[in-house]
């Protein structure tokens, strides 16, 4: 199979929370570190070539045993969801949080379902 990650690492300024995103040194930096928001700019990971740009916002975590966290986004323009795996220096009071915000989506429609 080709493989299709490109490497494009470089800074940005999030769009979210406007906090300033150093580049990583070690893969492209496809997120926030402080708020983990990302921006739908990738078809296939570092291409940029998505032409939506919309906010991609992060809407649950998931435990991978082979890439460690893996966040799941739901883009706000089109509704896509996207797989980023989480980086070194991420927040991890801001995983945490998404993970108990879907943790508690999940409980409601639980309750949802039961009543
Ligand atoms: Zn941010
Ligand atoms: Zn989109």
């Amino acid at each position: 199979m080709e493989r299709k990650f490109k490497k494009n690492d470089h800074g940005f300024t999030c769009m979210s929370c406007g906090h300033q995103v150093e580049k990583l040194n070690y893969t492209s930096r496809d997120h926030c570190p402080k708020c983990l928001f990302s921006l739908h700019v990738d078809i296939n990971p570092g291409d940029r070539n998505n032409t939506c740009k919309g906010l991609m916002k992060p809407i649950d975590i998931e435990k991978n045993q082979k890439k460690g966290f893996v966040i799941v986004y739901k883009c706000n323009k089109c509704g896509e969801l996207h797989k980023n795996k989480a980086a070194v220096d991420d927040n991890l009071d801001a995983i945490i949080s998404v993970m108990n915000r879907s943790y508690d989506v999940y409980l409601e429609k639980l309750i949802k379902k039961n009543n």
